[in-house]
């Protein structure tokens, strides 16, 4: 319809122009005091001007599908406890006998994301593996215009790639907390080393964690697929966050679950509509400086921390420091997480 108009008022400025003959033979008349008669003049600024505007509605009419173009970059993070149908180790490293079966569906409900997300406008897609040996996603089932983080360590650990580029996160399988008393999985960053996490006073879990890192970006966290308590633990921080419920928890390496291809359908769904209306969903912002505190399992690593001057020790198994934003806490925690004396190579 734009263009139809767009011709019948070129047409109409085309009609105007050809009645411009007689201005031409007046110009060439004898009693003509100036060479540009004042009616001339008019005439020919009717004729700019209509042509101006031609080329305005033109415009105007290819505007849409340049905006149509704009980036959407979409970031996901995805985990492993929180997929369909986990419940315990044999579906989450290499030697469960389930594992490999488990890949293909975790993978699948990255590919549901995506796909959510390019149904929602998203023009590019970031995906960090996020779990155990960051090595789960089936890189080959992604589109080539896909990237995908592997691997640790990396600075930003579980939303390595995240930036102010991006329009929207959104978390796939992830577990609640480590201080969750009823969750499939619960445990914050390391089931086998911490036991607590908060920042400025408040107890994390890895999604509350990368929920602020990526608000640090001014990027919302609008979507979160896990069980019912890992999806209840963002809500409380993210209350517009959009969830998809993949399996209840009924204790720790227990839950009542979903069957895969009802979970994706779902997360795809959701996904969508998550991504479209990402504006109205705020950013989970955590003001700097950031106290950060860490309660490890064992006494030994509060101790060792201690003896340097970054780390005040707030109790036998807990050790606290200050970092200027989210980022550098997250750079610091990666190095308590992962720093080993005879690293190699
Ligand atoms: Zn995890």
């Amino acid at each position: 319809m734009v263009a139809q108009a767009t011709r019948s008022n070129c047409n109409h400025r085309l009609r105007r122009f050809r009645r411009l003959g007689p201005t031409r033979q007046a110009f060439r008349g004898p009693s003509s005091r100036s060479p540009f008669p004042e009616r001339l003049i008019r005439e020919i600024g009717v004729i700019c001007g209509s042509f101006l505007l031609c080329g305005l509605t033109l415009l105007t009419a290819a505007v849409p599908p340049l905006l149509a173009q704009q980036r959407v970059k979409v970031f996901i993070a995805v985990d492993m406890e929180g997929v369909t149908g986990v419940v315990g180790p044999e579906q989450l490293g290499p030697t469960g006998f389930e594992y490999q079966r488990f890949r293909e569906f975790m993978t699948a409900e990255a590919l549901a994301a995506i796909e959510g997300a390019r149904e929602a406008g998203a023009t590019e897609i970031l995906v960090a593996d996020s779990h155990g040996n960051g090595q789960n996603l089936l890189i080959e089932r992604f589109s080539p215009d896909v990237r995908i983080v592997r691997s640790w360590p990396r600075p930003l650990g579980m939303m390595q790639g995240i930036d102010s580029s991006f329009a929207a996160a959104v978390f796939i399988g992830f577990h609640s907390g480590t201080a969750n008393p009823a969750g499939v999985r619960a445990h914050t960053f390391s089931s086998a080393n911490l036991a607590g996490l908060t920042v400025n006073g408040q107890e994390l879990s890895e999604s509350g964690f990368g929920a602020a890192v990526a608000g640090h970006f001014g990027v919302p966290v609008v979507f979160i697929s896990g069980d019912d308590m890992a999806t209840a633990e963002l809500r409380a921080l993210v209350p517009d966050v959009e969830t998809v419920v993949v399996k209840q928890a009924l204790g720790f390496h227990s839950a009542l679950t979903a069957t895969p291809a009802a979970a994706q359908a779902r997360i795809r769904e959701r996904v969508r509509a998550a991504v479209i209306r990402r504006s109205a969903i705020a950013p989970f912002r955590v003001a700097g400086p950031v106290a950060v505190e860490i309660t490890f399992k064992n006494y030994r690593p509060a101790e060792m921390l201690s003896y340097l001057s970054l780390f005040t020790r707030t109790a036998s198994h807990r050790v606290r420091y200050a970092a200027r934003d989210m980022v550098e806490a997250t750079r610091i925690l990666q190095f308590v997480e992962e720093y080993e004396f005879g690293l190699a190579p």
